[in-house]
This record gives C-alpha cells, sequence and structure tokens, in this order.
C-alpha cells in the first residue's frame, strides 16, 4: 500500500514528488535506492522494478500504488522503470504505460506521472484502462483504490489516508511534505511495521536544480540525500 503526492508550480518548488512504499501484499524480499541509467528510485528486489522514481533527464517522476483486486504475472515496477527510462515527459511515459498495460498482463495498480508542465493518472484493472491528463492539474494525491475505474478494493482505510493527503493543498513546501511524510496520527502515512521506504523529489526554481531524499525503513528515523553526480 502506498501513498502518493504529485505537484508542480508550487512557489519556489517547480516540481514535488513524494510516495511512501507500504509493503505489499505479494511477497517482498527488500528494496533499496539505485540508479539505473538516468532512472533513480527505490528498486524492488524481487520485481526487479520499481515502486517510484526520477529521471535526471527528462526531469519527470513517477509512482506505483498497488489496487487489490485483479492478479496479472507482470510486474508494475518493471512497466514504470521502463517507461521513466524511455520517456520524454510525464505525459509520454502515461503513454507508454498505457499502450504496455492494456494486453491485460499487469496485476491492477494506479500510476501517478509527473513534470514541471503536466499530472499524469493511469488506472488498470485487467483490460480496463483509464488515463487522465488534465492539463490544469497542479496537484494530485493516490492511495490504494481506483477514482475513475469501478473496480478493485476500496478499503475505508485508504479513503481515509486519502482524504488525509489532500490537505497538503496549495503552495506545498518541503516543510509540509515532510511534515506529512512522518505523520503518525491516524490516517497515518508513516506506517510502523508497514511503511518500507520512502521518496521525495524537490526540483527548485531558483536556482534549478533538483533533489532526491529517502529512507529506507520508516521516514520519521530521517531522510537521505541521494547524490546526483
Ligand atoms: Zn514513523
Amino acid at each position: 500500500m502506498c501513498s502518493i503526492i504529485a505537484a508542480n508550480h508550487q512557489g519556489e518548488l517547480d516540481l514535488v514528488f513524494f510516495e511512501n512504499r507500504d509493503r505489499p501484499k505479494e511477497l517482498f524480499i527488500g528494496n533499496d535506492i539505485r540508479q539505473i541509467q538516468d532512472v533513480i528510485g527505490i528498486y524492488d528486489f524481487r520485481a526487479k522494478g520499481m515502486a517510484c522514481g526520477y529521471s535526471i533527464q527528462s526531469e519527470t517522476a513517477g509512482g506505483v500504488a498497488n489496487i487489490l483486486g485483479y492478479t496479472g504475472s507482470k510486474s508494475r515496477g518493471v512497466i514504470l522503470l521502463r517507461a521513466l527510462e524511455e520517456a520524454k515527459s510525464a505525459k509520454d511515459a502515461g503513454r507508454i504505460i498505457r499502450e504496455e498495460v492494456s494486453g491485460g498482463d499487469y496485476s491492477s495498480a494506479r500510476y501517478v506521472l509527473c513534470d514541471g508542465n503536466s499530472i499524469v493518472s493511469l488506472e488498470n484493472f485487467g483490460t480496463k484502462v483509464h488515463l487522465s491528463e488534465d492539463q490544469r492539474k497542479r496537484f494530485l494525491v493516490t492511495a490504494n483504490h481506483f477514482r475513475n475505474l469501478r473496480s478493485g478494493m476500496r478499503h475505508e482505510s485508504s479513503v481515509l489516508r486519502e482524504k488525509y493527503l489532500k490537505t497538503i493543498g496549495s503552495n506545498i513546501t518541503e516543510k509540509s511534505i515532510l511534515r506529512l511524510a512522518t505523520r503518525h496520527r491516524n490516517p497515518a502515512i508513516c506506517r510502523h511495521g508497514r511503511t518500507l521506504s520512502s521518496f521525495i523529489v524537490f526540483k527548485n526554481h531558483n536556482p534549478k536544480q533538483s533533489r532526491i531524499l529517502y529512507s529506507l525503513g520508516e521516514p520519521c528515523k530521517g531522510y537521505k540525500e541521494f547524490s546526483l553526480k
């Protein structure tokens, strides 16, 4: 289960991406942070893909939230990593994923892609796919249920968590993201015994630079910065 926030045009931040990754329902071996070509993200050892990541080439961030209900044979993290490696933008990444998942080989999920210009979300269940790329959208949050497709599990705890994520509202700052990421009160975003890793991208406007923060383990124990060469 996961909590995702994607935003752009937020004051001094051109892009903000946040994902807390919780332990998946399926078998889990471990995860770490690594760079694969131009993509830096949380790598899942078993799936050999990324739960979330950022391309320093296209300056596009992306993440996937598992939705229970449909089980496919292929890994969601693998297609997310490929989309981030190949795409020139968030929209481009959304189209790559749409093309790939519409065959029905991937387990149900909600994907979020974000760059400085657009935020794209995609939902898939079997061969049903819904792609949303509203150009005016500056802010989008996701937990573990669908917004558009009428299928998949819809746990009350996921609905509550998503409602809470929305309260971060407009004018997101580094401080507000870090505060939210480490919240323990119900609905908890830092979920002890559940949260495996956390990944944050801040792309500043002036000076123009991206920073990647991560934690392996609960985010309240502190973030490290991934050094970009
Ligand atoms: Zn905590």
